[in-house]
């Protein structure tokens, strides 16, 4: 073993990072590699929901206590991540009366605090509640930006030494005389930042301890490594408003059913969400009844939801695991606890070490417990100090606000921007160049782009998640080149060119769900602009289009 023992951690979501900036904190020399953006799996197609733990306060108390433990840690440490919205857990008049007073002495018992509301009282913080809603209890629920706080945890583990690889896909474990002690890395463009249309490269990289922390496709880590880790997938759709029509969590008090919360998030809110079972994390269907179920339900707690518009649906794929004796058959009903399968005791397997299930909420608490494990078997005493250091960005509210008088930026630019970057406001906007917005719906500047072109090299999609460029209202349609634009000079016009199509067709992904009225008619907009005007789409011709059965517009339209 080296002087500082190397450790190689796959899978650059929010229990990976967590992880890499854990054993960084801790000393270790780390090197974590995923294989698209970071977020790119799970974390980054998420509902956005930071759990007080309320949820789960009646059926599994031991996670509603780690729920709200952590809750108060990331609002401490992740500030610039987590707004504070509260939440409701609202009563219908077809619902269980019993089930509203078991969450009660639930929350009760795991120290939430929970107050009870009446309709009216309910109504008079979201008005835009069912008038039939007849009561309500109030938590602290929260909304979380699975973006920030993950690249924030990267850029922690970076600061920290940690080298940090996207786009760098493990294909294979090494095991020498029965222990794991590296991986085979496919890098797409070559180490380092992404380069669109520059030639991939292979790298093995070697470690003392390897984490597989690839969430549902860790049984196809697990395969490489000659072990079996049985993930059961579960895939949800979420779909995304265009504006909030609630500033506080909206959950249904039922025991469990699909399309029952709703989360403000940004500039939107985001509906969701379905349990299925899937056999592949990467390829199951994505079928339009599941956005009309989850409008249609939650509509009867917040009507104006029928005629609002959608602009995008997402689906994600829950990293389930439990042990295979326990046989559990709905996916409603797996546990949503987290395991670390020791593979050394487990498999005689040293070497290795997976951690699966779980939530997001705890991902902290998750890369505590892996981070622990993994230096007892290096020998290695630091303790965690991830509950108490701040992660970059977590923001000081007086610094910011003189920061951004500082940059000349006005409301709503200078609130948006603050809410990002936190305390690197300074850092980021204190520019003597021109500074215009590039993303108007989403208030990003020319300097946020800049900063985290700086970071990700021609990928936009890494950009997106870093500012929430394209990410607003008109999907990328007015700010999409713009965005492109900001690679020049830096990188020539083919790999712009390459780096724009990608965005496109991510963008593109999400929105082929929700297209009926007002987005409907954006996407046509997009599409004229985009392909016709800015001659992106090369082979297009007028002809080919018939542009008026696009043209749903505020009418709703066919
Ligand atoms: C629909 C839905 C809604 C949810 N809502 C919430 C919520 O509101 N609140 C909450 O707390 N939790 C929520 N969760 C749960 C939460 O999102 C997940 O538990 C969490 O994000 C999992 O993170 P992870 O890092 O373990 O996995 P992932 O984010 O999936 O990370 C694993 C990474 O490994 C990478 N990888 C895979 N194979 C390789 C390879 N060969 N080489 C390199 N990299 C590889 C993947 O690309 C991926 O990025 C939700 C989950 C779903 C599905």
């Amino acid at each position: 073993m080296a002087a500082t023992p190397t450790v190689l951690v796959i899978g650059g979501g929010s229990t990976g990072c967590g992880i890499a900036r854990d054993l960084a904190m801790r000393g270790l020399d780390v090197t974590l590699v995923e294989q698209g953006n970071l977020t790119h799996g799970t974390t980054g197609r998420m509902h956005g929901l930071l759990h007080s733990g309320a949820r789960y306060a009646v059926a599994d108390q031991s996670s509603a206590r780690e729920c709200i433990a952590e809750m108060r840690i990331l609002e401490d440490v992740a500030s610039h991540c987590v707004e504070e919205t509260g939440g409701l857990f609202v009563e219908r008049p077809e619902d269980d009366e019993d089930y509203f007073e078991r969450k009660l002495r639930g929350c009760d018992e795991c120290d939430i605090p929970a107050e009870v509301l009446t309709g009216r009282e309910a109504r008079e913080r979201e008005p835009y509640l069912a008038e039939d809603v007849e009561k309500a209890i109030a938590v602290p629920d929260g909304a979380v930006d699975p973006f920030r706080l993950c690249v924030a945890n990267a850029a922690s583990a970076r600061n920290r030494g940690a080298r940090i690889e996207t786009h760098a896909r493990v294909t294979d474990l090494i095991v020498e005389a029965g222990e794991v002690v590296g991986a085979e890395v496919e890098h797409e463009s070559g180490p380092g930042k992404r380069t669109h249309a520059s030639p991939g490269t292979t790298e093995r990289i070697e470690a003392d301890h390897v984490v597989n922390a690839t969430g549902a496709w860790a049984g196809r880590i697990g395969e490489l490594a000659g072990v079996d880790v049985a993930v059961r997938p579960s895939k949800g759709v979420m779909t995304v408003m265009n504006v909030r029509q609630v500033d506080t969590v909206i959950n249904r008090c039922r025991p469990k059913g699909d399309a029952d919360i709703v989360v403000p998030h940004e500039t939107t809110c985001i509906l969701g969400t379905t349990d299925e079972e899937v056999e592949d994390p990467g390829d199951y269907p994505e079928k339009q009844w599941e956005v009309d179920l989850l409008i249609d339900q939650l509509a009867e707690l917040l009507p104006v939801l029928r005629d609002a518009r959608t602009i995008r649906s997402y689906w994600g794929v829950r990293p389930l695991y439990e042990p295979p004796e326990a046989g559990t058959e709905d996916p409603t009903d797996v546990t949503r606890d987290f395991f670390l399968l020791d593979h050394a005791d487990r498999d005689a397997r040293p070497g290795l070490t997976t951690v699966v299930g779980g939530k997001f909420t705890t991902y902290r608490l998750m890369a505590e417990a892996v981070s622990d494990h993994v230096c007892e078997r290096l020998g290695v005493s630091a303790p965690c100090r991830t509950a108490d250091v701040p992660l970059p960005g977590s923001r000081d509210e007086r610094v910011l606000d003189e920061a951004m008088d500082d940059f000349g930026l006005t409301s709503p630019v200078a609130r948006r921007s603050k809410q990002r970057l936190g305390d690197r406001s300074a850092e980021v906007l204190d520019t003597e160049d021109p500074n215009p917005v590039v993303c108007s719906c989403e208030g990003v500047t020319r300097a946020e782009v800049q900063d985290a072109v700086a970071e990700s090299g021609t990928d936009l999609n890494a950009v997106r998640i870093r500012t929430r460029a394209s990410m607003g209202n008109c999907q990328g349609g007015f700010c999409a080149h713009a965005m492109a634009q900001e690679l020049h000079p830096e990188y020539d016009p083919e790999r712009a060119a390459a780096a724009l199509d990608d965005l496109y067709q991510e963008r593109w992904k999400g929105q082929r769900h929700a297209l009926w009225g007002e987005q409907l008619s954006q996407a046509m907009l997009t599409y004229a602009l985009h392909a016709t005007t800015m001659n992106r789409g090369r082979t297009v011709r007028d002809d080919d289009v018939d542009f008026d059965a696009f043209d749903g517009g505020a009418t709703g339209g066919d």
